[in-house]
C-alpha cells in the first residue's frame, strides 16, 4: 500500500513541492538548501529573513482519521485504498509491558498513525499537505520534512516580517489545526530573524495560542543549528559534540583492531559530523571550523593507530588512510552536488541549483553562499552532462518486459543452455562490449542457423574516464533488443498462431542482474530504455529471453560480437545516453585522492615515514595495520613514523641529552633493525624470515619504493612485517604496551 500510494503521489504530483519527507529522491539537506538559497537571495537585496519553526504535538499519533480521509478524498485517492487506510487506523489495541508486568489490552479511541509503519510518513505527508503547500519565492517560503514545518518571510525589516506572520501565517495555521483537530505547541515554536544587521536581530515577538514567542539567536532546523548571522559556530560546536559522544562510545569497545576502528569511525562518526555540510561548510574559505572539526579526527587517528601524540595529523591520516577533514568535506560536497544534478528538472531543488550556478560567478558579495562556493570547485559543463535519474517509483503492477532472464548458472551449464536456446529460438542475437586504448565500444551480431552473420551493429560508447564496461554492456543489450525488433519486421511470419522466440546472449552477469532488478539508481535511463524496447518487442508477440553466456569460450556469436565491439572502441559516441553518475563519482574520488597526494608531497611533516614509503597515500597501509592488536600497532607506528622510544627521538624532543645506543652508535630505527651489534643474536631470525627484504629498511617496514602501479606482494610483505615486529618486541628497545 505504501508503494502504491507513493507511486500515485509522485506520478500525479499529489503532494506539495515543499514537502521533503517520506518521498523518494528527497532529503533534509535539500529542504535546508532551499532555505539557504532563499536567505542568500534575500541578503543579496539587503533584506531580512524571519523564520518560524512550528512543532506539531504528537505528530503521527495525533492524526485524526476523519481529517486524513478528507485529505485523501480531496486528492482523489481511490475509494478502495481509503477504506483500507481507514481500517488500518481503526480497532487498535494497546497494552503496556514492563519487565514481567503487563496491563490489560484496551482499545485505543484515536490511535493515529502507527509509529514505524512504512505507511505512516506518506500518509502524514497527505495529512498536512494543505498546511505546508505554500509557494517559495522572493517574498517567503516554507519547507516541511514529515512533521517538521517551517515558514519564512522576507522583508525590509524584522517588524514588517513579524506583522505578516502574525496577521497571515498564524491565523492560517491555527485554522488548519482547528480543522484537522491538531495542536501546535507554542512553547516549542522557534522564531528567528536571520540577518547581519545588528539592530534587526531579536526584535519583536509573535503571539500564538495566546502565548508570546520571542525571537532567539539560534534555531535548530532538521538537525542543523541556524544562527542569526549564519556563521555556523553553534552548529559546528553541536556537530563536534555529537561526534565526540559517538567516538567515546566506540572507544569503549575494547580489543578492536585498527581496521575495525577505522571502519566504525567512517561509518558512525564522520557522518554525524558532516551531516548537511553543503548547508554550512564553505570549502574555499572555512578555516576556523575546520580546525575544530580536525580535533575529532586527530583524537580518533591516535586511537586507531596507537601512535605517539607528537605525530602530525597529516602523517596519521596517510598512515591510517583516512582523508584529511577538508578533503573529506570537499568530497562529500562534490558527491552531493553531483547527485542533486541527476534529479529531474522539475524537482524543487533545481531553482536552488540554477541560482547557485549563477551566483558562483559573482565576486564581491559580503556573505558567502556555501553551495555556490562548493560549485566553484567543480566543472559545471561536465555536471550538466550527467544522466538524469528519476526517483519516482515504477508502477508496482507493471508487467515483466522479458519472458526470462537467465544468469544464475555456472559456466558449464550456461554453455549448454546457450546451445539449447540457440537451437530453439527463431532469432538469436549476441551483444558484447569491449575496451581499447581508453575507449569503449559495443556491438550486436545476429546469426542464422548456419552461424552466418545476418545482421550486425557497432556502437561507439565513449572514453573510459566517462564510461564503464558495465554501461557499455547495457548499451549493447539495448541495441540487441532493437536488432530483434528489426529482424522480426523483415521476416515474414511463418509460424501460424504460435509466438516467435528470440534470445539475446550476453557475457556480462552484472548487466543482466541490473536489468532483472531495475531500481532508481545510476544507469536508470539505459535500463528503462531496454525495458521499454523489450516491452514493445513482446507486444509484437515475440517471447524475448536474456541468456548469460560465459565469455571467451569459443562461441562463434560471442567471438564475433567481441571482435566488432573492440573494433568500435574508438573516439566518438554514437548513442543517445548520458554519462553515468557512478562514473562521475569515481572521477570525483580520484581527483580528491590526487589532491591529497599533492598536499602530502608538499607538506613538511612525516619525514621519517616519507623516507621509508614514497608511494603514500595508498590503500595498502590499511592492510598493514588491518588486524594488528593494539600493542603491535603501537610498535609499527613507532617504527614507521620515527616517533618512538629510541634515544634519537628522545633527544629531539628534549627528554634526553644524547642520542646514543648502548653500543655507542646513534640509536635510530635503521641502527636497531640492521646494525646494532648487541642485537646480533635475535637478528638471525629476522634475517631468515625477511629474506631479500632485509637489505632495505623500507621493505622491512612494509614500505614500497615501487611505482604506484606496481602492486606489492601483500602476503610476503605481511610476513616480513610480522618478523620485524617480533624482532622489535624481542629487542626491548620499544615499549610494546600501548598507553
Ligand atoms: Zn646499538
Amino acid at each position: 500500500m505504501a508503494r502504491r500510494l507513493s507511486y500515485l503521489a509522485e506520478k500525479h504530483g499529489l503532494l506539495p513541492d515543499t514537502q521533503f519527507g517520506g518521498r523518494p529522491g528527497r532529503t533534509t539537506e535539500q529542504a535546508l538548501l532551499v532555505l539557504s538559497n532563499a536567505i542568500d537571495r534575500a541578503w543579496y537585496t539587503h533584506k531580512v529573513v524571519t523564520l518560524v519553526a512550528f512543532d506539531l504535538k504528537g505528530a503521527f499519533n495525533g492524526v485524526n482519521k476523519v481529517s486524513l480521509d478528507a485529505c485523501l478524498r480531496a486528492r482523489r485517492i481511490p475509494t478502495t485504498a481509503r477504506k483500507w487506510i481507514a481500517s488500518f487506523m481503526s480497532d487498535r489495541h494497546a497494552s503496556i509491558g514492563f519487565d514481567d508486568f503487563r496491563t490489560e489490552t484496551t482499545p485505543l479511541a484515536n490511535a493515529g498513525l502507527a509509529q514505524g509503519s512504512p505507511l505512516s510518513p506518506i500518509l502524514f505527508a497527505f495529512f498536512n499537505s494543505d498546511l505546508v503547500d505554500q509557494p517559495v519565492n522572493a517574498h517567503g517560503g516554507a519547507s516541511a520534512f514529515i512533521d517538521d514545518y517551517f515558514r519564512w518571510r522576507v522583508g525590509h525589516s524584522a517588524e514588517e516580517n513579524l506583522t505578516k506572520i502574525q496577521s497571515e501565517d498564524i491565523p492560517r495555521i491555527e485554522a488548519w489545526a482547528r480543522r484537522t483537530g491538531s495542536c501546535f505547541a507554542a512553547e516549542k515554536t522557534e522564531l528567528i530573524h536571520i540577518t547581519r544587521k545588528r539592530r534587526e536581530q531579536l526584535q519583536g515577538q509573535v503571539v500564538m495560542n495566546g502565548k508570546t514567542v520571542e525571537p532567539s539567536p539560534t534555531a535548530k532546523l532538521l538537525g542543523v543549528v541556524f544562527d542569526q548571522e549564519l556563521r555556523w559556530k553553534e552548529h559546528v560546536q553541536q556537530a563536534i559534540k555529537r561526534a565526540i559522544k559517538v567516538s567515546i562510545a566506540l572507544g569503549g569497545l575494547r580489543h578492536l583492531r585498527p581496521e575495525q576502528m577505522r571502519q566504525l569511525y567512517q561509518a558512525c562518526v564522520t557522518p554525524v559530523m558532516d551531516y548537511a555540510s553543503t548547508v554550512w561548510h564553505d570549502p574555499l574559505r572555512d578555516k576556523t571550523h575546520l580546525r575544530h572539526l580536525n580535533t575529532v579526527q586527530r583524537t580518533t587517528l591516535i586511537r586507531i593507530l596507537s601512535a605517539f601524540r607528537t605525530v602530525a595529523t597529516t602523517t596519521l591520516e596517510v598512515e591510517a588512510h583516512i582523508l584529511p577533514t577538508h578533503l573529506r568535506l570537499r568530497h562529500r560536497a562534490q558527491n552531493t552536488i553531483a547527485s542533486l544534478h541527476t534529479l529531474p528538472r522539475d524537482h524543487p531543488i533545481w531553482d536552488t541549483l540554477r541560482r547557485a550556478q549563477k551566483r558562483r560567478n559573482n565576486i564581491g558579495s559580503y556573505a558567502r553562499f556555501p553551495l555556490a562556493e562548493a560549485l566553484k570547485t567543480m566543472n559545471l559543463e561536465r555536471l550538466g552532462e550527467v544522466e538524469t535519474i528519476d526517483p519516482r517509483p515504477l508502477p508496482p503492477w507493471r508487467a515483466e518486459s522479458f519472458t526470462d532472464i537467465e544468469f544464475g548458472s555456472d559456466r558449464e551449464t550456461a554453455r549448454e543452455q546457450a546451445d539449447m536456446v540457440r537451437s530453439t529460438s527463431a532469432i538469436v542475437v549476441y551483444s558484447d562490449a569491449s575496451g581499447r586504448e581508453g575507449h569503449l565500444g559495443a556491438a550486436v551480431v545476429a546469426l542464422d542457423n548456419n552461424l552466418e552473420v545476418i545482421e550486425s551493429q557497432q556502437v561507439q560508447v565513449g572514453p573510459m574516464d566517462r564510461w564503464s564496461v558495465h554501461v557499455a554492456e547495457l548499451i549493447g543489450i539495448f541495441y540487441a533488443v532493437s536488432t530483434v525488433f528489426k529482424i522480426s519486421h523483415q521476416r515474414p511470419r511463418t509460424e501460424h498462431n504460435g509466438t516467435t522466440t528470440a534470445t539475446i546472449l550476453c557475457d556480462s552477469k552484472s548487466a543482466l542482474q541490473a536489468i532483472e532488478n531495475p531500481r532508481n539508481k545510476s544507469g536508470q535511463r539505459i535500463i528503462h530504455a531496454i525495458l521499454q524496447a523489450a516491452a514493445e518487442v513482446q507486444a509484437k508477440g515475440i517471447a524475448l529471453r536474456l541468456q548469460w553466456i560465459p565469455g571467451h569460450c569459443d562461441d562463434p556469436g560471442n567471438d564475433a560480437a567481441d571482435r566488432l565491439a573492440k573494433d568500435a572502441a574508438s573516439p566518438g559516441k554514437t548513442h543517445p545516453f548520458r554519462p553515468l553518475l557512478t562514473r562521475k563519482r569515481a572521477l570525483i574520488r580520484d581527483k580528491i585522492r590526487a589532491q591529497w597526494e599533492r598536499e602530502w608531497k608538499a607538506s613538511t611533516n612525516g619525514g621519517h615515514l616519507r623516507k621509508i614509503d614514497s608511494t603514500l597515500p595508498a590503500t595498502y597501509t590499511r592492510k598493514l595495520y588491518g588486524n594488528l592488536p593494539r600493542g603491535r600497532a603501537y610498535l609499527l607506528t613507532q617504527l614507521r613514523t620515527g616517533h618512538n622510544w629510541l634515544s634519537t627521538y628522545a633527544k629531539t624532543f628534549g627528554f634526553r641529552d644524547n642520542d646514543q645506543c648502548v653500543c655507542g652508535a646513534q640509536e635510530t630505527v635503521t641502527h636497531v633493525l640492521v646494525d646494532c651489534p648487541n642485537l646480533r643474536e635475535i637478528r638471525r631470525e629476522l634475517r631468515r624470515e625477511a629474506g631479500d627484504a632485509f637489505n632495505d629498511v623500507s621493505s622491512l617496514l612494509g614500505g614500497s619504493t615501487e611505482g604506484r602501479r606496481g602492486k606489492p606482494d601483500i602476503v610476503s610483505r605481511a610476513r616480513t612485517v610480522k618478523a620485524v615486529l617480533d624482532f622489535a618486541e624481542a629487542s626491548q628497545r620499544f615499549k610494546s604496551r600501548a598507553p
